[in-house]
């Protein structure tokens, strides 16, 4: 990989801020675009744009073979058997608030029970727990080490008879495990148990194929695989899909709609109610694309040298705490320095250039299970140098030495 060369297309990566130069360390947020994905939609503003599906049109038409192209595009990134099981929603957290509604709806009575992990973003929690309210069902919560893995007998000790689904992140936000996601399906299978994978935090740094994990379920956003904001997917096997109501009502989901009945569209559409952000699936594939050529191995092996780097480099400055230390680890290093406040350090940071995340993270009950109200975490792209972690420790180092 020529990280000068891949840089190059990230125009951002060239400004400053506070004069210094800036280094981008919250790619577990949002990652920053390539000059082909934002290309990609103002081109198809400028020169193809028209509602999609419904016009005779030409320009409607190549509208719709292109959103239907990029349907393709992520359909053979993650080697979706077809496009039926790719739904476009607006990302990750309405991929899972899908879920909750529609595979609640079809599958989830009162009394049943869903299984999620300590270390699950607010998105995997909340939509479950607003479907409690409403259903009565109960969430089991698999237990985590304090390295940050998550303890796979207290797991599969939470089965019951009534467990309907297993819904857990692939990769975690703060704690950056890579969780064994085939081992936790195969476990969940032998009980006849779908499992939901949260892959926001996997998507842009490893190579993912749904067929070979087994998942029933994906879901990512596009934002953080250097794709658009509003776009978002959740890939779901056909054989639960079709058994599942649509999600929301209007254009789009219909096949006849009459006052006295309506019947719905085929997958994918059945999911899709109303004008699909065309441009932004464009944009994602555009960014499939690009990280694609690059080579999705390539990617995670650069970014595992960095991150051994930097585990290695933040080690060694006093008073460093590092939390999560998982065998398998991905993306993100969150830590505290002495009794420094998370909020101070990162506020500091950013004073000398260097963009990190601080607070919770959408992870309160992950806090609360490392007893802290808060980290600062790094979380590094395919674009990052080891003279940007260079740079990170240096700015570490001069924060300490101020408290
Ligand atoms: N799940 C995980 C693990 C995440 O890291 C995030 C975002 O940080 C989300 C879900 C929510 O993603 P979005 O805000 O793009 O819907």
């Amino acid at each position: 990989m020529d990280i000068n060369k891949i840089r190059e297309d990230f125009p951002i990566l060239g400004r400053t801020v506070y004069n210094k130069p800036l280094v981008y360390l919250d790619n577990g947020a949002t990652t920053q675009k390539p000059r082909c994905v934002v290309e990609a939609m103002v081109n198809e503003y400028y020169s193809v744009n028209a509602n999609v599906h419904r016009g005779v049109h030409f320009l409607s038409q190549q509208a719709t073979e292109l959103h239907e192209a990029a349907r393709e595009t992520v359909g053979r990134f993650i080697n979706a058997r077809s496009t039926s099981e790719i739904i476009f929603t607006r990302g990750t957290t309405e991929s899972i608030n899908l879920m909750a509604y529609s595979f609640g709806e079809a599958f989830l009575h009162e009394g049943d029970e869903v299984i999620v992990s300590t270390m699950e973003h607010h998105s995997n929690i909340v939509p479950w727990q607003l479907l409690a309210e409403r259903k009565g069902i109960t969430l089991k919560v698999i237990p985590i080490t304090d390295e940050g893995e998550l303890i796979l007998e207290e797991y599969e000790k939470l089965f019951t008879p009534r467990t309907r689904l297993v819904s857990v992140a692939h990769v975690s936000n703060v704690l950056g495990t890579v969780n064994p996601v085939a081992e936790i399906i195969r476990t969940a299978h032998a009980h006849d148990v779908p499992v939901l994978i949260d892959g926001a935090q996997s998507i842009p740094h490893m190579p993912v194929d749904v067929q070979a994990l087994d998942a029933d379920f994906y879901v990512f956003s596009a934002h953080k695989v250097y794709g658009p904001t509003g776009v978002g997917v959740l890939y779901g096997k056909e054989q639960w899909l079709d058994r599942m109501p649509p999600y929301q009502g209007g254009g789009e989901m219909i096949q006849h709609v009459s006052f006295e009945r309506t019947t719905f569209n085929e997958l994918p559409f059945k999911f899709e109610a109303g004008t699909p952000d065309y441009i932004g699936t464009t944009a994602l594939a555009t960014a499939l694309d690009y990280v694609s050529a690059i080579g999705m191995e390539q990617i995670a092996a650069h970014e595992q040298e960095l991150l051994s780097y930097a585990m290695q480099r933040m080690d060694e400055i006093p008073g460093m705490r590092i939390f999560g230390r998982a065998k398998q680890k991905s993306g993100a290093i969150s830590f505290l320095v002495g009794d420094i406040h998370h909020f101070d350090m990162g506020t500091l940071l950013d004073r000398l250039g260097i963009a990190v995340r601080t607070g919770h993270h959408c992870a309160q009950p992950l806090m609360i299970r490392l007893g802290i109200e808060g980290t600062v975490r790094a979380s590094f792209g395919l674009y990052n140098t080891k003279e940007e972690v260079d740079t990170l420790v240096a700015g570490i180092e001069r924060v300490s030495k101020m408290f």
